[in-house]
């Protein structure tokens, strides 16, 4: 159960995550700005057009007050609604076409006087050239403007099959007590349609640009992310894997940021971690275990070599006489002059256990060998170590043995030790081949 919700949360992918995190946001925040700029185009442009309306119909009562002073009337010459003459100051203005075409000609816009429901003066034409005349208002406008006595506007009215935005306003007698019928002033919606159309369209192109050129960026810089993120991924599964060689992408530490902190520190990790794996503790040298694999490569290349062992001279005297302390002492001053000696050579040198180090002489001969040696061996013998005010000498045996052909690794470090016990038994302070 624990292992299925690990193994899960290895697969999540933080590519995925980063980019739900950041890209729906963006695209549902531009959806609701699109909606919302919209609107507010739509809307804005709408209150213009009702009070360019709403003025004009106020113009057109007072232009026919100050043409026609006095109240509206309506007089019946028979019963049909064709028979009814509207009169405006004791003026018939029904057929007075002349001055509601000025109207329209200064306003550019469409002007109709209704008696009741019915459209009894307009500046309309149909499809025919024919005003429309005698044509009636819908039922929900004759309702709110004729019955309810209320100024409205509509922003989508249908006359003669064409849209318009329409103000209309009740035309009272002239004590208030009667509605006799309605002014209305229209202006064909589609043209204006068109341009909050276009508007709106010019706005959406922009924020769908905005939005594109941001997830761009977004994803760029969630690419470099993960990639960063993925090469220190790697870099540490090797090191879990014990493959402490990996080299962490050169990349990632020499970013300034954050992440370029976190990869120098992987890179001082994995040295701390290869010190502690490869290192002896006391003396900084390799430790057998990082000695015998690197005897292994060594081999593995196929280079000629030669492996000593040495073994400090009556080592346990100074532990015995003037403490172990002491004998850390001698045993660090040893491990730096081994490599020392080792400096100028291919090779290394390994504390191979206790007072024992191995000194391994790649692309070398015994000879070679044998004279690097004699020259550390004197370095040994020409040393004082001092501690507590008091000086120490200290010597060295040396067993070596070279490489050949069929000898496996083992044997051949037993052939140096046993070379090194010929040279212990033979009186110590030697280098025996
Ligand atoms: P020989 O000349 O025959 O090599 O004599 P030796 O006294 O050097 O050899 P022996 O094997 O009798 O003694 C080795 C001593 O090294 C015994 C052990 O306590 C000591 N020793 C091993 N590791 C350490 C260490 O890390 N620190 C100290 N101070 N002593 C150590
Ligand atoms: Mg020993
Ligand atoms: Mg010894």
């Amino acid at each position: 159960m624990k292992l299925a919700r690990v193994t899960k949360k290895g697969n999540r992918s933080f590519y995925i995550e980063f980019m739900l995190m950041t890209l729906a946001p963006l695209i549902v925040c531009g959806i609701v700005m699109i909606v919302v700029c919209s609107e507010s185009i739509s809307k804005a442009m709408k209150a213009e057009v009702s009070d360019n309306l709403k003025n004009v119909a106020l113009s057109v009562h007072l232009a026919y007050d100050m043409r026609y002073p006095g109240d509206w009337e309506v007089k019946s010459e028979g019963d049909n609604l064709e028979d009814v003459v509207l009169y405006k100051g004791g003026v018939p203005v029904s057929d007075d076409y002349d001055f509601i075409d000025e109207i329209k000609e200064e306003s550019q816009l469409e002007i109709s006087i209704f008696f009741m429901d019915t459209r009894l003066l307009t500046t309309l034409r149909g499809n025919d050239g024919e005003r429309l005349e005698m044509t009636v208002a819908s039922e929900k406008i004759v309702d709110e403007v004729y019955r309810g006595e209320a100024s409205v506007f509509y922003d989508n009215v249908k006359i003669a099959s064409s849209d318009y935005y329409a103000y209309y306003t009740p035309i009272l007698s002239n004590d208030g007590s009667q509605c006799l019928g309605m002014i209305g002033v229209a202006k064909p919606s589609q043209s204006l349609k068109d341009i909050i159309n276009g508007s709106i369209n010019k706005n959406v192109l922009v924020m769908i640009l905005g939005i594109l050129v941001t997830s761009f960026f977004i994803t760029r810089f969630a690419n470099a992310l993960v990639t960063i993120v993925k090469h220190m991924l790697d870099f540490m599964k090797a090191l879990s894997a014990n493959r402490l060689d990996v080299k962490l992408d050169a990349t990632v530490a020499q970013r300034e940021d954050e992440l370029g902190e976190m990869g120098r520190n992987l890179n001082n990790l994995q040295i701390a971690l290869r010190r502690l794996i490869e290192r002896d503790v006391l003396t900084g040298l390799f430790n057998r275990r990082s000695a015998e694999k690197r005897i292994d490569d060594i081999e593995a290349s196929g280079v000629k070599y030669c492996v000593a062992i040495g073994d400090i001279d009556h080592f346990k005297e100074f532990n015995d006489t003037f403490g172990h302390e002491c004998g850390d002492v001698v045993l660090r001053e040893v491990a730096l002059l081994l490599n020392e000696g080792m400096n100028s050579r291919e090779g290394f040198v390994a504390r191979w256990g206790g007072e024992e180090f191995l000194l391994v002489f790649s692309n070398a001969g015994i000879d070679e060998a044998f004279d690097a040696l004699m020259l550390i061996r004197q370095a040994l013998h020409d040393k004082e170590v001092e501690y507590d005010g008091q000086i120490h000498k200290v010597t060295m045996t040396f067993g070596v043995a070279e490489k050949t052909e069929d000898i496996p690794i083992n044997h051949l470090i037993r052939n140096a030790d046993d070379k090194l016990y010929e040279g212990k038994q033979g009186g110590r302070d030697r280098v025996i081949i």
